[in-house]
């Protein structure tokens, strides 16, 4: 059914549940096991004031929804947006659940976030509200527990913040061997070569597989990027190193549209000093954004939020795949509109899970006190990432399903096959 404008919008915590319910159906999921998993574990909502450049208190509230560990610690990124409330936390967080246990890594998923646009503080204040979300937060975060990552609107600077704010209030002793609490620092700090690149290479990546299994190559397939951040960036840096062209970018202030390619370096120049917006860049026209995803090209990637995709607009969309670079950008409906028109949806799970494969190899670098050089790290997460694409395919053709469906299936599997081996406790 296509939605009609009058309809309530479907929220992404709709969405999330209704993947999950089917994928229950089709595996026949214990009963028991579907009641855990259709609950979140621990949702953390904390107040707390901070004193703001003009000497006033501003009373800020941040969010941690802790979905599922019985695969490991809660694991999953922290973002600074207006939309972030208890609903959109644990839709992202159950996410994070499908997206670790697909990924075969040893983590449950959690997500959360403050409700602020970043842009109305200054950097002094965006530290000062993130070192006091962080001692809100207390013992809810750990190493061994829960491990926070950049999401929307963080960045490896936040993670700084947060990794010094934790150590230097946890006992002395163990102030120096937990800086992998966070992942996503700086490279100076504990981070990883490569994280910052993670997630938009394996969205570069699955989709050059899925062209690839067509028997075609990226040369000259024209894709077009809803959102302009650290995914956006980087999947289409990588796209374009291997002959794609971009021919449209859209972001909360601009569409911007150039049929004969537009430089991914000159538009980063361009938008890193406005905050990441691409507003006023002269080498595109600006076209209406009610038009950018009708737009004629091979690939769509939408690398913003959640629920862009949606019965309003699938039928418009002329892209052959849509890679989700972003977190549920598909509603049911949308994704209903696209499989019908023999559209590919590389679902978010397997997409954009390079950043979390990048998390992963972050956390094990510091507790074993290593350091990895970017050669091997781009190696490593190719090679994982290719295993998980892989792994999916098959299921896709086994089954003759569609991506998601088949992603979720093998995610929902391990962690069924973890209770059951386990038992549920007393
Ligand atoms: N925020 C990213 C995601 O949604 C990364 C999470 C992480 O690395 O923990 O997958």
């Amino acid at each position: 059914m296509i939605a009609t404008k009058s309809m309530p919008k479907q929220s992404m915590y709709d969405t999330v549940i209704k993947q999950f319910n089917k994928t229950a159906e089709i595996i026949d999921l214990n009963p028991n096991i579907k009641k855990i998993l259709e609950i979140t574990n621990n949702e953390i909502v904390v107040h707390f004031p901070v004193k703001m450049d003009n000497g006033k208190v501003e009373i800020f509230t941040g969010y941690r929804v802790q979905h599922n560990n019985a695969l490991g610690p809660y694991k999953g990124g922290l973002r600074y947006h207006p939309t972030v409330d208890v609903d959109a936390a644990k839709a992202l967080a159950m996410w994070m659940t499908w997206k670790t246990s697909l990924a075969g890594l040893p983590y449950g998923g959690a997500k959360g976030g403050i409700q602020i646009d970043p842009r109305n503080y200054s950097d002094a204040e965006l530290e000062r509200i993130t070192r006091r979300f962080t001692y809100a937060l207390g013992e809810n975060i750990g190493p061994e527990h829960d491990i926070p990552a950049p999401d929307v609107n963080t960045n490896a600077q936040t993670m700084a913040w947060i990794a010094d704010t934790y150590m230097s209030t946890i006992s002395t002793s163990e102030r120096s061997q937990n800086q992998h609490v966070v992942t996503g620092k700086p490279v100076g700090s504990g981070g990883l070569e490569g994280r910052d690149r993670a997630t938009g290479f394996g969205v570069y990546l699955t989709t050059k597989e899925l062209v690839k299994s067509r028997g075609e190559s990226l040369k000259d397939k024209t894709f077009i990027v809803q959102g302009f951040g650290n995914v956006g960036y980087w999947a289409s840096k990588f796209l374009i190193e291997d002959g794609a062209k971009m021919i449209a970018v859209q972001d909360a202030h601009a569409t911007l549209f150039n049929e004969e390619g537009i430089s991914v370096e000159k538009l980063f120049e361009h938008s890193s000093p406005r905050k990441g917006s691409i507003q006023g860049f002269t080498e595109a026209n600006e076209m209406d954004p009610a038009e950018f995803f009708g737009l004629e090209c091979d690939i769509l990637i939408p690398a913003a939020l959640g629920n862009q995709i949606t019965g309003d607009n699938a039928y418009t969309i002329k892209a052959t795949i849509v890679a989700e670079g972003a977190n549920g950008p598909t509603n049911e409906e949308g994704e209903a509109i696209l499989l019908e028109k023999g559209i590919t949806v590389i679902p978010d799970i397997l997409c954009n899970s390079g950043g979390v494969i990048g998390s992963y190899f972050e956390w094990l670098q510091n507790r074993n006190g290593e350091l990895w050089e970017l050669d091997e790290v781009m190696q490593k997460l190719e090679k994982k990432l290719l295993q998980v694409f892989k792994k999916v395919e098959k299921e896709v053709e086994e089954r003759n399903t569609d991506w998601r469906t088949a992603a979720y299936i093998l995610a929902i599997s391990r962690i069924e096959t973890a209770y059951n081996q386990r038992g549920i406790f007393p």
